[in-house]
């Protein structure tokens, strides 16, 4: 089947960059197909710390534009989607061996004033004796900083942006690889895997991982750019948070490792550096799940055991290669690596938390004379009404709880589910009715909903991906909703 119109741009990648990239460029009113081999986000996107920071930590290798754009972005991600993120806050306790108290401070004051804060507190010393958070740890640790970053949903997040770009009429084509594509009389022809065709001007590899494979072997580019593959783990173990506060962990080794609250039961922890040839074979090792429990344990009053973990997952960095750096050190930062000769380019590197910078900086290079317009840009379900609260998280929460007052027939757990998932949306789910629970726990209006606007396929898209159900056997709100 061919698409009749020739199009302007077709993207290979549907995580959180080829996803952006098309909804940015759908909105200029740009004709965008956008090929993804698997579920839209399925990939790297939604095995991320979840974290929408600046990357304190990049300050010491001299990132200090990198954490100004990231920062920048934070702030406008926490406004642009209120029910799948919101501000996270972070104790950062001192070790024996970690770094100075001064140096933290320094660091902190420079990640606070860095850029303009509007969504997120400052950051202040505490003594974790006297912090209910502190009760998890061993008592002998004592003096910490608390700070904020942001925490978003990953996975519904690309979704999310696929979902906006197909609203504003980009054809999205999930579990659709492209399979074969060459460059005739100007025009890229790319095929997906169901025989789908279509002809492009322009062409945008932003396929991650994979990005120096595509440019090589499916696109046959003589310059591909040259990735470092890094493998990230985490795993989900019993709740060791007491409260919403997550812990930055500095270990021997440099590294930092997280441990956050996660949804309303769990606790996430994460994450390693483990150097990988192939991003399709990701997958936890022994070695950094012993790694990942003994960086909690040297912490925690009550260790985890191996037993404790619920679930584990690992994803692969696509690092910028950087010669005579090591992974710690290698940027953060995104390329563009426009190939020599020929209309397209390929995406290398970036993070989650930039990827509406990084799609906005793309597409005004490649068409120029287009107008950005994705910056105030709420995403669905992120309409939350201005209800008086000093930030949108904040309105947020008085929204959800109007919601529930007004669908009071529902079990409020249920009601705030459903709105820290669909944000507005959840209104007219709850309105329409949401029919029979099915034995997932997913309801049959809500399966709809996740099959007919949310690219969702399988049990697994729908259950790990576009909601959490497979891992909380019971719906109760998560404990981020108890907090304003
Ligand atoms: C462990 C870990 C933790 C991280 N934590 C954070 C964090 O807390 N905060 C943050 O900001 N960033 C974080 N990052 C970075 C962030 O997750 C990545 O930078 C980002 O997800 C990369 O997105 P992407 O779209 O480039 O790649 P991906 O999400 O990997 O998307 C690429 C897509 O291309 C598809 N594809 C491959 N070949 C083809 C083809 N031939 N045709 C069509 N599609 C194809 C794949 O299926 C895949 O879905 C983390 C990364 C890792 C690994």
């Amino acid at each position: 089947m061919e698409s009749q119109a020739i199009r302007d741009l077709v993207i290979l990648g549907g995580g959180v960059n080829g996803a952006a990239i098309a909804r940015d460029a759908a909105g200029r009113g740009l004709a965008v197909t956008l090929f993804e081999a698997g579920d839209i986000g399925g990939a790297t996107s939604s095995a991320s710390t979840k974290l929408v920071h600046g990357g304190l930590r990049y300050l010491e290798f001299g990132e200090v534009g990198l954490v100004r754009k990231a920062l920048v972005e934070r702030d406008l991600l926490l406004r642009a989607a209120p029910h799948i993120s919101w501000p996270q806050p972070f104790l950062l306790p001192l070790l024996p061996g970690g770094r100075p108290g001064w140096m933290i401070a320094a660091g902190l004051f420079l990640y606070d004033h860095l850029a303009r804060r509007r969504e997120v507190p400052g950051a202040c010393r505490v003594d974790l004796r006297a912090e209910l958070a502190g009760g998890a740890l061993k008592p002998e640790l004592g003096r910490a900083f608390r700070f904020f970053d942001g925490w978003v949903d990953d996975a519904r997040l690309v979704v999310l942006l696929a979902r906006d770009a197909r609203e504003r009429g980009a054809d999205i084509r999930a579990h659709d690889g492209a399979v074969r594509a060459r460059l005739a009389d100007g025009l890229w022809q790319v095929s997906g895997a169901s025989g789908h065709r279509v002809a492009a001007r322009l062409l945008v590899n932003a396929t991650g991982p994979w990005a120096e494979a595509t440019a090589r072997d499916l696109l046959g580019l003589p310059d591909p750019p040259r990735l470092r593959l890094v493998q990230g783990a985490h795993i989900v173990t019993r709740r060791v948070n007491r409260t919403d506060e997550a812990f930055l962990l500095q270990q021997a080794d440099g590294r930092i490792v997280f441990l956050l609250p996660y949804e309303r039961d769990w606790s996430l922890i994460g994450t390693t550096e483990t150097p990988v040839a192939d991003p399709g074979a990701a997958a936890i090792t022994p070695a950094e799940e012993a790694y990942l429990l003994a960086a909690a344990n040297a912490v925690l009053a009550r260790p985890l055991a191996p037993a404790d973990i619920r679930h584990r997952f690992a994803g692969v960095r696509p690092l910028v290669l950087e010669e005579g750096k090591g992974d710690r050190e290698t940027t953060r930062d995104w390329r563009f690596h426009h190939h020599a000769g020929v209309p397209a380019t390929t995406v290398v590197g970036g993070k989650l938390t930039t990827f509406r910078r990084l799609a906005e900086d793309l597409v005004s290079a490649l068409f120029p004379g287009t107008q950005p317009w994705t910056r105030q840009a709420r995403l669905p379900g992120g309409d939350i009404p201005d209800l008086g609260g000093r930030t949108a998280r904040a309105n947020f929460l008085l929204w959800s709880r109007a919601l529930k007052a007004r669908f009071a027939d529902h079990d409020p757990a249920l009601v705030e589910r459903l709105a820290s998932l669909y944000g507005t949306e959840a209104e007219a789910l709850l309105a329409g009715g949401l029919g029979a629970r099915l034995p997932s726990g997913l309801f049959e209006a809500e399966a709809a909903h996740l099959r007919a606007r949310e690219f969702a396929r399988t049990e697994e898209d729908m259950l790990w991906r576009r909601t959490k159900l497979a891992l909380t056997p019971e719906r109760r709100p998560p404990h981020h909703l108890v907090h304003a």
